[in-house]
This record gives structure tokens, C-alpha cells and sequence, in this order.
């Protein structure tokens, strides 16, 4: 890794942005445009995201499944809404087998249609309800504009579906799932969320009803970080879902998916990184606490890194920890590779200090570097970490509080909205003609919310049925 400086954040964070996830090593360009490589050190953030999620998603009652890659494409024709939605984005496969095929294969952009055609399979009677399953895989949606981790082509996900008897139950579980990621992206990757219902233009294409979850970025744009739905009863109805109900009559089920992808990485490195690079919350850090002996030359540096060794034994009991004895490279080319890459602590280890008994401890965010006795360094680090993701989330909080203004008509707004960005709480009519007015500014709603603090539309004269956040987006 070369000594590199990355752009000013200050000034070009799409441009920072850009260069840090390269030079940090979590992906790398891949010969496909939009398909990008993710390098051990991102898949490790991923596998730990994945983890947590994938613990929840199991306690709260699903099943994890794997289904094909390919779904025939009269199969995404079924439903008007989701190929009317989805057709622009799909890669299709004509020819296998070294001739044409009889029926071309999507690569999925989602399994709603797979997923149902199976689940007409499983659920012959009530007591087959309800039925919850979840997948992780990938997907492809071809993306003319790629930006690695918010936008790609391919991309990394988990999918869930499920089928209840009633409407209730597929409305509490969408919400429990809803609620489910907010935890994930609030307690671990410390990122402030507010969560809402999409609007009819902004749902996903087969959903009666969206609920989202939504982050505003250091630069003023918000990121959809993940999305819960009802699902149209139609696509049970297309599908063939009909059970046997506990009345004996034939019915069809209510629907739910919600899904969550690798753009949660996008969103971290966005919402807390700085002038030196990645900054990642302890709790999701592939590795929370780096070790660096410091040589010097022309001396035995065995004692040093005895302690070293002694000191990773010692906390990787409770945290995952690496010690850098690179004898090749300085103390400061060290520092610079690790705060680059976001390490949460940090610990270097003299041959002053192994005198004294003691090592220094410094955090990511520099704001406390102590010496430590040896035998209290585990202690110390286990609360440095806890406090640092919680300061983490709070200074998050902040920017977000900062940038989020309630504002009574557009035009009052449109300026700001334009160049500065952040989100807008403002009143709406739900008219989607309002709605549109918002593209000229190149923003859109985010999601509605259950407040109601404005008696007009943001746009027309007509009564505000609630508040709606407006924000640019990534
Ligand atoms: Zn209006």
C-alpha cells in the first residue's frame, strides 16, 4: 500500500469516497463495468454485517433457503407492476448449451417470482402458515451509473418471504423486519436511521405498501439502506398460492419480503469516515485492534514482540486482533496503513514501555492515547471500544440533526435542497404531480412520516395529509 493522499473530504467527498474504498482494499475494479471485486478485508465488514443480521433473522422465526440463479422470464412476466418495474434492469440469458434457448433465463434481481412459484408448491393448507424464508445470495440489476457498494450491478443481499393467513400478521412482520434493520443500523454500524412508509411513485413495483429506512450522509444525500414489503396479493393470485383455510375454503395468503444489502458498507464508510480514511465501528470492524511493536534498530527486538504476542493473546479472547511485526516497514507507515483502513484501536509496544510495564493505547478517532498498564489493557480496551461506537452514533446523530430542516413550501427550500442537500420535512398533498415537481431539483421523498406539522402541500394549495421527508439520494 503506497502512501497515498486521499482528496479532502471537506471539499470533494464524492471524490474521497471514490479513492477510499480502493485504497483501504475493501473492492477492487472488475473487468465488468458495475460488477465490482470485494477484497478479503471488505468481504470480512460483510461477513460480519451478514452475522449479526443472520442471527436475528433466525431468532425471529425464518428459515434460510437457497433458490436458482436463473427464473424463466414468463415468470417475471406474470406480475404487470414488477416486469413493468424491473424489465429495463434485467440481463438475460438467450443461449446455453451451445444453442438457443426455448425460454431465455433472467438472472434474478430479486426471487419474488421463484420464490412464489415454490411457496404454491409448500402451502397447500392453513396449517403450512405461516411460512418465513429467507436467502441470501446475489443479484443483478444493470446499472448505467455504477458507484461501488450504493449502486452496482451485481450486488449482495439477503431476501426474505414469507406467507401468512392474514393481513395483520403480513403487516407485523414487515414491520418487525423493518424494525429489526433499523437495530442493525443504529446498534452496530452506528448509523442513525429514520424509518417510514414510501410513497405509491417511490414503492417497490408488485408491493402494496414499502417501508424504508433511510440515512442522510455527511454530504447531504440520503441513502435507502433497506426496505420491508407487503406484498400484492396478486402475485399469490398469478401464481397459483391457493390453501386450504381453516374454514375449508380456498384461499391465498398475504405476502411480505424485505431485504438488506452490501450498500450498509457504503453507507458506514460514508457516514463516519475521515481525512485519513476508514473509520468502522468497533462492533462490525473485521479487526478492532491492531498491535505495533515498535523496533528499533541494531537492538534484539524479541522482548517486544514477546509482549506483543502476549498482549493479543490476552484480548483476543473477547476482540479480533492482529499484530503487525512487519520488520520491513517504519512505526509510521504502519499508523498511516491502519487508520487508513479504519482499525478502532491501536497499540504500540516499545522497548520503554515493556520497562515500564505498561503499552500505549490510541483510538481511531484520536481523541485518547494513554499508557496502560499491561495487566488492566483488557479491561481498557473492552470500554474504549464500547465508547467509541457509541460516539460514533452520536456524532452521527448530530450531522444528521444538523442537516434536517422543516421547511413550508418549495420554493422556500428548492435552493438549499439543490446545493446543500439534507432532508426536507415539509407537508404534502400525496399527489404525485407534487411529487414531481421535486426531479427538478433533483431530489425525490424519502419516505412519509406519522407527524403532521404543516396544513399545506410543500407544492399545490391543496391539505397536507402528513409530513413527507425530501432529500437528493444516492
Ligand atoms: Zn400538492
Amino acid at each position: 500500500m503506497s502512501k497515498k493522499t486521499l482528496p479532502d473530504i471537506e471539499k470533494d467527498f464524492a471524490q474521497w469516497y471514490q479513492e477510499v474504498i480502493y485504497e483501504a482494499e475493501l473492492v477492487d475494479k472488475s473487468p465488468i463495468r458495475g460488477c465490482f471485486v470485494i477484497r478479503p478485508y471488505g468481504t470480512s465488514l460483510w461477513e460480519n454485517i451478514k452475522a449479526i443480521l443472520d442471527k436475528r433473522i433466525k431468532e425471529t422465526g425464518h428459515q434460510n433457503a437457497m433458490f436458482p440463479l436463473f427464473i424463466p422470464q414468463s415468470f417475471i412476466s406474470k406480475e404487470a407492476e414488477h416486469v413493468e418495474g424491473f424489465s429495463p434492469e434485467l440481463a438475460i440469458v438467450t443461449h446455453a448449451g451451445g444453442k438457443e434457448l426455448e425460454e431465455p433465463l433472467v438472472v434474478r434481481p430479486t426471487s419474488e417470482t421463484m420464490i412464489h412459484y415454490m411457496f404454491a408448491k409448500w402451502i397447500r393448507s392453513w396449517r403450512d402458515l405461516p411460512l418465513k424464508i429467507n436467502q441470501w445470495a446475489n443479484v443483478v440489476r444493470w446499472e448505467m451509473r455504477p458507484r461501488a457498494f450504493l449502486r452496482t450491478t451485481e450486488f449482495f443481499w439477503q431476501e426474505g418471504h414469507t406467507a401468512h393467513e392474514t393481513a395483520q400478521e403480513a403487516e407485523q412482520e414487515a414491520k418487525m423486519m423493518l424494525q429489526e434493520y433499523v437495530n442493525l443500523a443504529q446498534d452496530y454500524l452506528a448509523v442513525p436511521v429514520i424509518a417510514g412508509v414510501k410513497s405509491e411513485s417511490e414503492k417497490f413495483p408488485g408491493a402494496d405498501k414499502t417501508f424504508t429506512f433511510e440515512a442522510l450522509m455527511p454530504d447531504g444525500k440520503a441513502v435507502q439502506m433497506g426496505t420491508s414489503h407487503i406484498i400484492s396479493r396478486n402475485f399469490a393470485k398469478v401464481f397459483g398460492m391457493s390453501y386450504q383455510n381453516r374454514e375449508g375454503q380456498l384461499d391465498f395468503p398475504y405476502l411480505t419480503s424485505w431485504g438488506a444489502t452490501s450498500r450498509l458498507i457504503g453507507a458506514t464508510v460514508m457516514m463516519h469516515g475521515d481525512a485519513k480514511g476508514l473509520v468502522l465501528p468497533p462492533k462490525i470492524a473485521p479487526t478492532q485492534v491492531v498491535i505495533i511493536p515498535i523496533f528499533k534498530k541494531g537492538v534484539d527486538n524479541a522482548a517486544v514482540l514477546e509482549v506483543a504476542e502476549t498482549v493479543k493473546e490476552k484480548l483476543s479472547k473477547e476482540m479480533s486482533v492482529f499484530v503487525d511485526d512487519d520488520e520491513a516497514k517504519t512505526p509510521g507507515a504502519k499508523f498511516y496503513k491502519w487508520e487508513l483502513k479504519g482499525v478502532p484501536v491501536r497499540i504500540e509496544i516499545g522497548p520503554r514501555d515493556i520497562k515500564e510495564g505498561k503499552v500505549v493505547v490510541a483510538d481511531r478517532l484520536g481523541e485518547s492515547k494513554e499508557a496502560v498498564a499491561l495487566d488492566e489493557v483488557a479491561t481498557y480496551v473492552q470500554k474504549l471500544l464500547a465508547d467509541m461506537q457509541k460516539a460514533l452514533f452520536e456524532a452521527a446523530s448530530q450531522k444528521v440533526k444538523d442537516q434536517w430542516k422543516k421547511a413550508e413550501k418549495l420554493a422556500s427550500f428548492s435552493k438549499d435542497l439543490a446545493e446543500k442537500g439534507g432532508f426536507y420535512q415539509t407537508g404534502w398533498c400525496r399527489n404525485p404531480e407534487c411529487e414531481k415537481e421535486l426531479k427538478k431539483y433533483q431530489a425525490t421523498t424519502r419516505c412519509l412520516l406519522e407527524e403532521k406539522t404543516f396544513e399545506k402541500c410543500f407544492h399545490c394549495d391543496q391539505d397536507s395529509i402528513s409530513d413527507v421527508l425530501v432529500a437528493k439520494s444516492y
